[in-house]
């Protein structure tokens, strides 16, 4: 960020507090300025006086992530500043790969080294950008714009972008086996998931959600017998009308799958070689793996005990900017106006605008209609489900090919939509129906 001065009156404009009685918000670039913007003191016009540059911080973009969130930012922000100095700082490995591959890796042979795009190292060179893997952020310190690392080092930013992503929920289960249960978030666990199913056969999946619902399919296709438990009627409860949950559990129940719906994981035993699950009902199931997939947390903690506002994650607003101006936050671990979108789309949005912000020219994110694909080929299914705000009802039409649900307010206003096998064709006409997620 630089400063400038003006000649005539000695009024500063620095580029990170901007001119807010203007409406030019914090962040706005010298070169952004509209051309009409005056001297908010001596009334000056930009083209007539010189500012003359009194100081340049010269400390870099910081992102802490390197999964798809801090990727995105840092490649769309090289698109638009080729010498900006960048450094990503990661807890893990620091390469890039696509996390959404990993529920439908299996089946496809995939190993952690096929999947990955390229190491932390080749990222660099073709970013130009600094990256540090292996390098966790224990503390943020927003009034000395310093981060510091877990062997104490203290990076300066001058900007700094949270892009650190959510935990996998883990249950409070009882038994002697709950140490054992494995969830896949990242690279490093779908290797350790890989190296434990090595001579297995039963795995148990605690929730029916869209990545257990992933997984299942991939490890039935892969000959696995799989039993899934789940709190809810139906799989995919949370997002489909019952009809279509019916209709998935059919379509995944004829690729071998085993569902236990409303039903409680109580207790995971380690009973000799195997794991059994005991659920509320009393009934047992016997595996020799059991896999955790009931929801994500955004991770606030680092956030959080910085001061910056927290809600269910990482609190921004438009700009993707924390109540600090040089804060900002994207992906799994942020919430953008009282949304929490944990998907691959709303990342591609907000890493355009932010890039923008950074650059210079502060830009609100938008979102469209974001329809989610559900990767279970045994069942093509999209859906777009409804905001929680609004208020409408199902339309549904079924039959053994496939199930087309629209959600309608009164006046017939599409809202959302869920689609099943053959009607997941009509996706591109009905999206381009759908309102905006963030007008
Ligand atoms: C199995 C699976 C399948 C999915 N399938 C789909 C799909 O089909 N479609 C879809 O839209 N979405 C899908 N998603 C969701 C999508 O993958 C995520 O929304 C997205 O990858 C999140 O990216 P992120 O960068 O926000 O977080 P993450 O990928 O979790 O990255 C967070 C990064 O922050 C780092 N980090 C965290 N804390 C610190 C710290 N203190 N210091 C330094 N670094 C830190 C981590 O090491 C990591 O590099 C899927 C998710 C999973 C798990």
């Amino acid at each position: 960020m630089k400063r400038f001065q003006c000649k005539i009156c000695g009024f500063i404009y620095d580029e990170s507090i901007g001119d807010p009685e203007h409406a030019i918000k914090a962040g706005t670039r010298w070169e952004y300025l509209p051309e009409n913007w005056t001297c908010p003191e001596c009334g000056v016009s930009k083209t007539d006086f010189e500012m003359v540059e009194i100081g340049v911080m010269d400390n870099p973009v910081i992102i802490v992530g390197s999964g798809l969130a801090g990727y995105a930012v840092a490649r769309e922000l090289r698109k638009l500043d080729t010498e900006l100095p960048i450094i990503m700082l990661s807890a893990d490995h620091g390469g890039f790969y696509s996390k959404p591959m990993l529920s439908n890796a299996l089946s496809g042979g995939k190993t952690p080294e096929s999947i990955l795009n390229g190491d932390a190292a080749q990222m660099a060179s073709q970013l130009k950008i600094s990256i540090r893997p292996h390098c966790r952020v224990v503390a943020i310190d927003q009034s000395r714009n310093s981060v510091t690392l877990v062997d104490g080092e203290k990076i300066f930013y001058d900007q700094l972008v949270l892009a650190l992503g959510a935990d996998q929920v883990r249950l409070p289960l009882q038994g002697d086996g709950v140490a054992k249960i494995l969830t896949v978030n990242d690279l490093d666990d779908y290797q350790s998931f890989r190296d434990a199913l090595i001579g297995k056969k039963r795995i148990s999946i605690i929730g029916a959600g869209l990545i257990g619902c992933e997984f299942a399919n991939d490890l039935a296709a892969t000959g696995y017998q799989v039993d899934v438990i789940d709190i809810n009627a139906r799989p995919l409860g949370r997002l489909l009308p019952p009809a279509g949950g019916a209709f998935i559990q059919q379509k995944l129940e004829a690729a071998g799958v085993v569902f236990h719906l409303n039903a409680t994981t109580q207790s995971v035993d380690q009973v000799k070689e195997h794991l059994c699950l005991t659920l509320t009902s009393g009934e047992t199931i016997e595996s020799d793996i059991v896999f955790s997939a009931v929801g994500l947390r955004p991770r606030t903690q680092l956030a959080e005990a910085a001061g910056i506002q927290v809600n269910r994650g990482i609190v921004v607003n438009r700009l993707l900017q924390t109540q600090f101006t040089n804060i900002y936050a994207l992906g799994d671990c942020a919430e953008v106006e009282s949304k929490v979108l944990p998907f691959v789309m709303p990342i591609t949005h907000a890493a355009r605008a932010l890039a923008a912000t950074l650059a210079g020219n502060p830009t609100s994110v938008c979102y469209p209609a974001m329809p989610v694909m559900v990767k279970t080929p045994s069942c093509p299914t999209v859906v777009s489900p409804p905001d929680f705000s609004v208020n409408g009802e199902w339309h549904i039409e079924a039959d053994k090919d496939g199930v087309k649900a629209l959600y309608q307010d009164e006046a017939g206003i599409l809202l959302g939509y869920a689609l099943l096998g053959a009607a997941t064709k009509e996706k591109n006409n009905l999206t381009a129906q759908l309102p905006p997620v963030l007008m």
